[in-house]
């Protein structure tokens, strides 16, 4: 068996023409079947035929021999007591460099909690899944073993135990097929979906099969006589072909197809079940064809595309037609060169002819642009490696104002810029949002509001006697998993409770901006509020605030617009201070559009829900375009005697308990004081010391954090460091 395979691979490699260093390909395969020796595949045969079967596939795609070897190698380090660094020794820092990207990569793993999010949510994780394995590959090659890798292990599944099987087939289709798709690599596409099938979805798999045997014989004999008739046709009219052959649809992509509601699972209506492929030397001899071939079959009208002309985003080209065929049956035939054909089947490795020292050849690969994006994303990791420029520029051309995040164990986790550590946690769980009382971020404590960066580590601390969610949470979320969450936790608890409770909110919020208190309104005060937060009556209003769907301050917006402009110092540039107003509860951000300084003109402009005020120049044309006046705030600027950001240690000390850390960090954070970090120490008799660095702007903010904190229950102390 082992034997056997290992003639297979050298027989493919001496059979693609490539000046390969045998000798090392050799070595790579000797070390890595004594290094498994003894191992067994979950089928009982030998580890190393997973190995080689990688190998074969690789240089059926004609790789270079550090890609053959890496292959041969690609589970060594991982799953044996040969490190990598052995390998290093031995083979030199090409091969070890691929063989530790392709163990890299086997750490991004399709997490569970993908499943259970809603479908939206899921599309996106996933989307952002196939890019992370470009970003986290730092050589195309990496990619192609991995792929090679699954494409084994995805054709052995059945051996594998059932609880895993469901996931890794999942993963196959949601992540890896999506990323052979990219890379033009129709046909490993095909293979990789096709195995996966019955194991994503059994009864969808019996479906195809159980229409295909009913009507795949039938068709397989009318291409053949279409086949013999197009032989005919190009002979008699003397236009040259290379190859005509007959292909049969991927069940993969048949089942997709026969689910959109136009063909209603109706095998009947799907006309490309089976095709004819004509391979013509070149573009001319493909446009004489299909003349040809209309001549003598009528073609379904609306059924011919030229994808010549216009290939298709992927770059795929070819003509395509569908023809009434000899038995008067629609029958779909395409046309195209050898090299499009080529192209379609392998992608990226169709235009990669390798040179001796196993670096790309230039002048081959710079005839195709459909993988300039690529090309881009490894010169990049080449110039700079892991930096944090390197970051950046992949965060703005490739993912689009998204980080990426890590859980403890390595899962990935997408969010949108300027999410923080709340949002991380109820996306991964709306459990874990409930009983979060605390988070480090890269083994860090920190605040639960702190943004997060790509690359943190970001680690939940739950409580066992959770409180819930906070109801201000809602204004530092960013994504609406979050929001949601939130609020549904809140409408969980008893009506009377959140009327309460929301009464109790309203009523602190009207004191503090010496408004009067909802039992005074006037009727037309009490109709004004009702109406624009559309509400029925005053108890239904309570509700709401109570169950965090709306906040008192826009109760106090929609009581008198003008009056409650209440910007906080969050968010904002330091020396940006505008006009103080009551209470701080209204989000600030200096708009990116105009970016506006100290001494400008500006407006606020009220956002939707949960982005509180952006403020604009009074020039910005955004602001200018806004047509919702009742949105708008005219500002001004505030004189602040110091302007300076001074960083102070806290030390706050008080009895232990559970939610002390969040309870600090939140009130600190609600007052809109920078944490800059925050650790604890828990000593004996169940007290603890907090230390905590923040930057403030002045003595009064300072005095303010103090007497803040130490209303907080337990605190026994707080003192400057
Ligand atoms: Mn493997």
């Amino acid at each position: 068996m082992v034997e056997n395979l290992h003639n297979q691979l050298l027989a493919k490699l001496k059979e693609n023409g490539n000046a390969y260093d045998l000798p090392t390909i050799e070595r790579a395969f000797q070390l890595a079947n004594t290094a498994h020796e003894g191992q067994k595949r979950f089928s009982g045969e030998p580890y190393i035929i997973h190995s080689l079967h990688a190998a074969i596939t690789l240089a059926d795609m004609s790789l270079d021999t550090a890609t053959i070897s890496a292959a041969l190698l690609h589970d060594v380090p991982e799953d044996t007591s040969t490190t990598l660094a052995e390998i290093d020794r031995q083979f030199g820092k090409e091969i070890a460099f691929l063989v530790e990207g392709v163990t890299k990569l086997g750490k991004i793993r399709y997490p569970k909690y993908a499943e259970e999010n809603s479908s939206t949510a899921q599309a996106l994780y996933i989307e952002n899944l196939r890019k992370m394995f470009f970003a986290t590959a730092n050589d195309i090659r990496v990619i192609l073993i991995k792929l090679a890798d699954r494409l084994h292990n995805i054709q052995t599944l059945s051996a594998v135990p059932k609880e895993k099987q469901r996931r890794i087939a999942i993963e196959t289709i949601e992540v890896f097929a999506p990323v052979a798709h990219r890379l033009g690599m129709g046909h490993l596409k095909g293979e990789l979906e096709d195995a996966a099938f019955p194991f994503v979805d059994p009864k969808g798999y019996a479906f195809v099969q159980k229409s295909l045997e009913h009507t795949l014989g039938e068709h397989e004999i009318e291409l053949h006589d279409l086949e013999q008739a197009v032989i005919d046709l190009l002979n008699q009219n003397r236009v040259p072909y290379t190859d005509i052959h007959g292909r049969t649809k991927h069940l993969w992509s048949l089942w997709k197809k026969l689910n959109r509601p136009e063909y209603n699972r109706d095998i009947r209506k799907i006309y490309d079940l089976v095709a004819l492929r004509v391979i013509v030397p070149s573009v001319k001899d493909a446009y004489a064809a299909l003349g040809i071939i209309h001549q003598s079959f009528r073609p379904l009208i609306g059924r011919i595309k030229d994808y010549i002309a216009t290939p298709k985003p992927s770059g795929y080209q070819s003509l395509h037609t569908t023809v009434f065929g000899p038995s008067g049956k629609p029958m779909e035939i395409q046309i195209r060169t050898p090299e499009m054909h080529h192209d379609a089947e392998y992608g990226v490795t169709a235009h990669w002819a390798y040179t001796e020292s196993g670096k790309p050849q230039e002048g081959v690969r710079t005839k195709d642009r459909r993988f300039d994006w690529i090309r881009q994303l490894q010169s990049w990791q080449k110039q700079i490696g892991n930096s944090k420029e390197f970051w950046e520029n992949i965060q703005n051309d490739f993912f689009q104002n998204r980080i990426f995040v890590f859980t403890p164990k390595g899962d990935a986790l997408d969010l949108p810029e300027g999410s923080c550590v709340i949002d991380f946690a109820f996306t991964v769980h709306s459990d874990l949002g409930h009983r979060m009382m605390g988070a480090k971020i890269n083994e860090k404590m920190s605040p639960i509001t702190q943004k997060l960066q790509s690359g943190d580590v970001v680690e939940i601390l739950v409580s066992k006697n959770p409180k819930g969610p906070h109801r201000d949470w809602v204004g530092f979320c960013k994504t609406t998993v979050a929001r949601q969450a939130i609020r549904q936790w809140f409408r969980k608890q008893s009506r009377s409770n959140n009327l309460l409770l929301g009464k109790k909110l309203l009523e602190s919020e009207l004191r503090a901006v010496k408004q009067t208190l909802p039992d005074s309104w006037s009727k037309k005060e009490t109709e004004t509020v009702l109406r624009k937060l559309q509400l029925k009556n005053p108890d239904d209003l309570f509700v709401a605030i109570g169950q965090a769907d709306t906040t008192p301050s826009a109760v106090l917006r929609a009581l008198a617009p003008e009056a409650v402009l209440i910007p906080s110092k969050r968010r904002l540039p330091r020396t940006l201070q505008p006009i103080p107003l009551p209470s701080p509860s209204l989000l600030m951000t200096a708009a990116k559009c105009c970016s506006p300084k100290e001494g400008d003109a500006i407006m606020g402009y009220i956002s939707s829900a949960g982005r509180g005020l952006m403020v604009h120049k009074e020039s910005c044309g955004n602001i200018r375009r806004r047509k919702n006046q009742t949105r708008l705030l005219r500002l001004g600027w505030r004189k602040s005697d110091i302007r300076m950001i001074t960083p102070v240690q806290l030390m706050i000390n008080g009895q232990d308990r559970i939610g002390l850390l969040n309870d600090i960090t939140t009130v600190i954070a609600k007052a809109g004081v920078n944490i800059e970090n925050l650790t604890v120490e828990s000593h004996k008799k169940q007290t603890a010391a907090v230390s905590a660095n923040i930057s403030v702007i002045d003595l009064d903010e300072l005095q303010m954090i103090f007497s803040l904190v130490r209303q907080i229950p337990g605190i026994t102390n707080v003192q400057r460091m």
